[in-house]
């Protein structure tokens, strides 16, 4: 028995136990690995706007101590659960050994939908999560960060509430900031422009030019638009297809990327572009493109779509987006679709997030150019390992990623022993 449940749950779970099985671990050390070593449940009373009391359920989720501090994102969702949290915290570990950070994974979140929220409201339930979290986080225990639902400013409240209670300002207690208030510059970007690197490298591997090839994201929030405008704009990828939660368009010709960030911007949706390319937005996924990037939600690619993605390569943004199902769908699929699995693909975030703790702490900040140069370098250093591994074993690329990260999680708790 535990607390843990759901879908996103079972899903990792499951991942778990075909990564466990491939190393060959035994039964008896395969709970401590996946298990979370803590999971707090908060209660987050605020008055809304209209004078009622409301109470929100947040939550963070601490995978492993062993390496070093937790880290890891914090989603503001309506239909959060612990169980979709402590996914997210699993998968955060392996990620974060695969590109050689000093990091356990850890999740964070509040079940409340954002986008009901006036910035008042948004603004009292962040700094009652932070408030609620202050005896469980640190610079040097959980360090948060930003996921779907949160935003630099959010970041920027949970800093100043707990700098509040230290009684000076702690910057490294969260990444994803403001610059202005000790972020660094490049993390806006950094998910975006990892994705975009690793399909670099994988056009490459398949022999594609990027002038030449295609592009459909689904997701235009943090790490889809940073995508399509580092594809579209350093590299020269033609966006076909677009989609959000409102909207979803497609033109094999190219859609106009330009006009479509603007009306983003001003909107805060894809919703009233067009309707001339608009689909339906289940229909996105499959359509003809050289790239898919999912970036938006897990479990988006299924065992019954996956036999029908017409893509060349599937660059995973989001987290979690490809269920198991698919998975073996897409290891039948292994010369046709080119897979950058999610904790490789979208690591860029964690990368220089890393660089901005690193930062704070030695308070000496770092030019954009180290920023991007540094990133690059680990990406590179990880995409080697994985290609390396997978070729080396006959595996799929997503078996070599998370068999580098659960190997090395396994090995710091064999030296450790029991207590991390
Ligand atoms: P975000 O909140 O900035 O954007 C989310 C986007 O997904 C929005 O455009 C939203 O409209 C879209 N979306 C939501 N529901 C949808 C639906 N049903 N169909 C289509 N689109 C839908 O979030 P983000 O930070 O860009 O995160 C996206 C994914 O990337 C998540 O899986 C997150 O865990 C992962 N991720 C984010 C980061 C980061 O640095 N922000 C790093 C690593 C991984």
């Amino acid at each position: 028995m535990s607390i843990y449940s759901g879908p996103v749950f079972a899903m990792a779970a499951e991942q778990f136990r075909i990564i466990a099985d491939h190393l060959e671990i035994p039964e008896q050390d395969r709970d401590r690995l996946l298990y979370p070593k803590r999971a707090v449940a908060v209660s987050i009373p605020v008055h809304r706007d209209d004078g009622r009391e409301q109470v929100f359920q947040g939550y963070r989720v601490q995978h492993h101590l062993t390496l070093g501090p937790t880290k890891g994102g914090t989603r503001f969702a309506p239909d959060l659960e612990v169980g979709e949290v402590a996914a997210l915290a699993i998968w955060m570990s392996w990620k974060c050994t695969l590109v050689g950070l000093p990091y356990g994974g850890a999740k964070g979140g509040v079940a409340c939908d954002p986008r009901e929220l006036s910035r008042r409201e948004l603004e009292a339930v962040s700094r009652r999560y932070m408030q609620e979290m202050i005896p469980f986080v640190g610079p040097h225990t959980d360090i948060m960060a930003p996921d779907m639902g949160t935003n630099e400013q959010v970041m920027a409240w949970f800093m100043d509430t707990y700098s509040m209670h230290a009684g000076h300002a702690v910057n490294a207690i969260v990444t994803g900031k403001p610059v202005a208030v000790g972020g660094t510059v490049g993390r806006r970007e950094a998910t975006g422009r990892g994705v975009a690197y690793l399909i670099g490298r994988a056009l490459e591997a398949v022999r594609l030019r990027a002038g030449e090839a295609t592009a459909c994201i689904q997701g235009f929030g943090n790490v889809g638009s940073h995508t399509a405008l580092t594809l579209a704009r350093r590299m020269g990828v033609r966006i076909v297809g677009l989609g959000d939660h409102t909207a979803a368009y497609y033109d094999p010709a190219g859609l106009p990327l330009e006009a479509i960030v603007k009306h983003a911007a001003d909107k805060g949706v894809l919703a009233g572009w067009s309707n001339q390319a608009a689909i339906p937005g289940e229909a996105l996924l499959e359509q003809r493109c050289d790239i898919l990037v999912p970036a938006a939600l897990e479990r988006v690619i299924t065992e019954h779509n996956a036999p029908r993605l017409n893509c060349r390569i599937l660059a995973e943004g989001a987290n979690g987006p490809t269920t198991p199902d698919a998975d073996r769908v897409l290891d039948a699929r292994r010369e046709e679709i080119f897979v950058i699995p999610d904790i490789l693909c979208n690591s860029g975030g964690v990368i220089v997030s890393y660089f901005e703790w690193v930062q704070d702490l030695q308070q000496l900040f770092w030019t954009e150019i180290e920023v991007n140069d540094r990133l690059e370098r680990l990406l590179e250093m990880a995409y080697q390992q994985v290609m390396k591994r997978a070729a080396a074993r006959n595996v799929s690329n997503r078996m070599a990623a998370q068999a580098i990260g659960v190997e090395r999680v396994r090995a710091g708790k064999r030296l450790r022993g029991l207590f991390p």
